[in-house]
């Protein structure tokens, strides 16, 4: 974020309509949908839940996730690292990123004392021995089958079973602690690959035969972005089943991202030009609603205007973003009021994930307003 980001306290979306008039987008963290979500996981989760701050590390996210329970943390850079470390300084950090530059393993070892490190390869186990010594655990991360996520992350990294199985033996030589990690890929619309993805890392465990320390089962949980998805409880009946069965009698982690945090933000954005069935407003694809595009995704919308909640029939529009690019459309159309015009605003729900982190700040327009709403969330239209 812009370090000239306003962060503003607010009881409700009208109220930032009344005391903004924002023609800016505005984004919306709302602590207690956050807090109760964080509860949720923590709660259920048969073992200990990293959050990946990836997925928005706006500090009241931080926050509002830490009131709610969660005390590790899944970080992938050294400024990732440092905000979580400002923000809460009592947090445990893990570098979950198998692949580090060498100056950010030595801020993560020297300044913050990370102790758990993902590798993948010979060479980058070499490299984090080299810099943080042996008193560490060394996660090894596996790739596994691509199942029904809507992101593959096993394309780009992971061991095979040979791999990992010679990496865990020479960690464990080499005198560290060693842990199995994998992601089934985000936004995973099937329990059973967790189920599939445990088999593989009990079978990698009991050939390698050395102790691990702990199971880290990854993020991909889903957020209910307009699928039907199982209960976050059924994702994690199948884990504490498997876990049984599989008798690892080991710690489990889970780095949840977007399950977390999807439901706990909204996009307040502006109309700047209605022209038939199309709207132009202030948030786009190079900006948080890129997900729009690339996840398939297909957010809750309300109209509201000064005077309150746009009402009326609906009707379907085309919604296009602030940039000068064609590209900069959203895919889907939206139901919206027919009423809706300049200067009335939409706002779209399910926006924690993946939203802020991601802007590009392409033509000059960023999202850098962000405000809390110590409130309820309102309902939306479509
Ligand atoms: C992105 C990522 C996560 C979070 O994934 P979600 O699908 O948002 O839950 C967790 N762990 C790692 C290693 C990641 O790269």
């Amino acid at each position: 974020m812009s370090s000239a980001a306003r962060e503003l306290r607010f009881a409700s979306v009208a109220d930032v309509i009344a005391r903004l008039d924002p023609s800016y987008p505005v984004f919306c963290v709302f602590p207690d949908v956050l807090r109760k979500r964080a509860r949720d996981f923590v709660e259920g989760f048969p073992g200990t839940v990293l959050y990946a701050v990836k997925c928005n590390p706006h500090p009241f996210v931080l926050k509002a996730l830490w009131e709610g329970g969660i005390r590790h943390f899944d970080t992938a850079s050294i400024s990732e690292i440092a905000k979580v470390n400002e923000q809460l300084p009592d947090a445990h950090c893990y570098f979950n990123h198998p692949v580090k530059g060498r100056g950010a393993l030595e801020a993560a070892a020297d300044v913050y004392g990370l102790k758990d490190y993902v590798v993948d390869t010979l060479s980058e186990l070499d490299k984090v021995i080299g810099i943080a010594g042996t008193d560490i655990t060394i996660e090894v991360r596996i790739a596994t089958p691509k199942g029904k996520a809507v992101y593959d992350l096993s394309s780009k990294f992971g061991a095979t079973p040979d791999e990992a199985v010679a990496l865990l033996r020479e960690a464990s030589r080499r005198g560290c602690r060693t842990a199995i990690a994998f992601h089934v890929g985000s936004q995973c619309l099937d329990p059973d690959a967790y189920r599939v993805a445990m088999e593989m890392s009990a079978d990698v465990a009991a050939r390698a035969g050395v102790k691990l320390e702990y199971l880290d089962i990854g993020g991909g949980f889903p957020a209910i972005h307009g699928v039907d998805v199982a209960s976050l409880q059924g994702y994690f009946d199948v884990i504490a089943t498997t876990n049984e069965r599989l008798g690892l009698g080991i710690p489990l982690f889970a780095e949840p991202g977007r399950a977390l945090v999807a439901e706990g933000c909204s996009v307040l954005t502006q109309v700047h030009l209605g022209k038939g069935d199309s709207l132009y407003i202030n948030d786009g694809i190079y900006g948080c609603l890129s997900e729009i595009r690339d996840g398939d995704f297909d957010p809750p919308v309300r109209a509201i205007s000064k005077a309150g909640p746009v009402a009326g029939p609906l009707r379907p529009f085309r919604i296009f973003g602030p940039t000068c690019d064609s590209l900069d459309v959203l895919k889907q159309k939206f139901n919206l009021p027919e009423s809706i015009g300049e200067g009335d605003w939409i706002e779209f729900g399910l926006m924690g994930a993946y939203s802020i982190g991601m802007q590009t700040g392409f033509n000059g327009f960023v999202t850098d307003t962000i405000v809390r709403i110590d409130g309820p969330q309102d309902g939306f239209n479509s």
